[in-house]
């Protein structure tokens, strides 16, 4: 395991104190690892959990070639670009119940949605297409169907032996339908991370408190477990710890003996006359990073005992922020995902966005269908990194990069959505 300083050394531009966006992403994937200990489980819990071991598939998806309609099943080799085909219905196949006989040439057989293709035929006319000719007797017109139109093969969505999920897979709801469609009930996956959370700073009011003055609620505790369950970890929620050395130490050791990551809350900020930053020195190791951002310039990162550390600013959309560009790909590595990251949109800004090169900026955006259908994106107004309500508004973060100056109307700039997220 690399020491911080290692891990700064072999980066290139690490400067604590004016670090890019991009560079702490790369620190940080260095800083954490998958964890190893995996365990069984059923897929009804298994949502949003992460494959431990690849899926290969027993058997054959579907199992047999099958109607994709209601109609008849025929020999397609009959089919003729110039004349109408007339077939004899001799029999019936339906959904789970196939129909076993043999099939002459001018005869077709009534079929359901699912059945299975009887023996020789590879085609099916939907129901509305053929027309009721003599009794118990159908009309194809000419240059309607194409042999094995209307048919699914045997193995069309998997063949059995294929991989069919891989290790690192996020189990969403269709890859718990397509282990459902393989047979399989039980599942490898990696335990769940855990994650412990305080708040920091004596200004900081729990719920139920009598409000005073200088103080606030404390809206962190819920935006940041919130995002922690969405991304499926268990939470150790520790609450508001109040700035004394002793009850500080005390929530550092408890949440690090208990979590394998530790994430916090305010007293990271330059000048913080608080003993949060020093509890944190004393007790791991840990750089104090100014990020060239705006919102959430502080950022304490590290290690305490085992647990990794991430010690987030105080302000409400810094502390989401600061969680959604850093700390949730690192979780998602630490929960051996390997999922890529939900690629950036683009959207044309309906308004005009002052913006300085030379720090990456995200702006709570609302992000919209155009007229012409295109995304378009305006901004929530107010980017105050204090106003939560502006996190509520938006539906995705406007991403400004690094280099990126002023944008102008109509031209495109990145959008990162919160819709799974948030
Ligand atoms: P700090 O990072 O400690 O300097 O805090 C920056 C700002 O965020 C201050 O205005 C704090 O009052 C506010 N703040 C810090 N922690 C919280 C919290 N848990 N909930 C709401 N606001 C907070
Ligand atoms: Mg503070």
């Amino acid at each position: 395991m690399k020491t911080l300083a290692q891990i700064a050394a072999e980066l290139e531009g690490y400067d604590p104190q004016a670090l890019r966006a991009e560079t702490v992403n790369v620190f940080l994937s260095e800083l954490v690892a998958p964890i190893s200990e995996s365990e069984e489980t059923g897929i009804f819990q298994a949502l949003a959990r992460v494959l431990a071991a690849d899926i290969i598939s027993p058997i054959s998806v579907p199992p047999h070639d099958n109607s994709a309609m209601d109609g008849y099943a025929f020999d397609g080799a009959q089919l003729s670009s110039t004349s109408a085909l007339n077939l004899k219905v001799v029999g019936t196949a339906l959904a789970g119940k196939a129909w076993q006989g043999q099939v002459q040439p001018g005869q077709c057989v009534k079929i359901m949605t699912g059945a299975v293709m009887p023996k020789g035929l590879d085609t099916v006319v939907p129901q509305e297409l053929a027309r009721a000719a003599v009794e118990s007797g159908i009309t194809i017109p000419a240059g309607l169907l194409r042999a094995g139109d209307n048919r699914r093969k045997l193995g069309e969505d998997l063949l059995q032996g294929q991989p069919a999920l891989q290790k690192g897979a996020l189990l969403t709801p269709a890859a718990l339908g397509l282990l459902a469609s393989l047979g399989i009930e039980k599942i490898k996956v990696w335990r769940k991370l855990r994650v412990a959370y305080f708040s920091t700073g004596d200004e900081i009011l729990s719920l139920g408190q009598a409000p005073r003055e200088g103080a606030v609620y404390d809206s962190n505790r819920f935006t940041v477990t919130g995002l922690l369950q969405r991304l499926g970890c268990d939470v150790l929620d520790l609450g508001v710890v109040g700035d004394q050395p002793a009850l500080l130490e005390s929530a550092f050791k408890q949440a690090a003996s208990q979590a394998d990551a530790v994430i916090t809350s305010g007293g990271v900020s330059v000048g913080e006359a608080d003993y949060t930053k020093a509890m944190m020195h004393q007790l791991g190791d840990v750089a104090f990073w100014k990020i060239a951002m705006r919102p959430g310039r502080p950022l304490a990162v590290g290690r305490i005992g085992k647990s990794v550390l991430f010690g987030l600013p105080g302000n409400p959309v810094a502390v989401m922020v600061t969680f959604l560009a850093f700390v949730r790909p690192a979780l998602l590595k630490m929960m051996g995902s390997t999922a890529a990251p939900a690629p950036l949109l683009k959207a044309h800004s309906s308004e005009v966005i002052r913006k300085k090169p030379g720090r990456t900026e995200y702006q709570r955006g609302i992000v919209s269908n155009a007229p012409d259908g295109s995304l378009q994106v305006r901004t929530t107004g107010n980017q105050g990194s204090g106003v939560l309500s502006s996190m509520v508004q938006a539906n995705g973060l406007i991403v400004l990069h690094h280099n990126q100056g002023n944008v102008a109307l109509g031209d495109e700039v990145d959008v990162m959505m919160f819709e799974g997220v948030i």
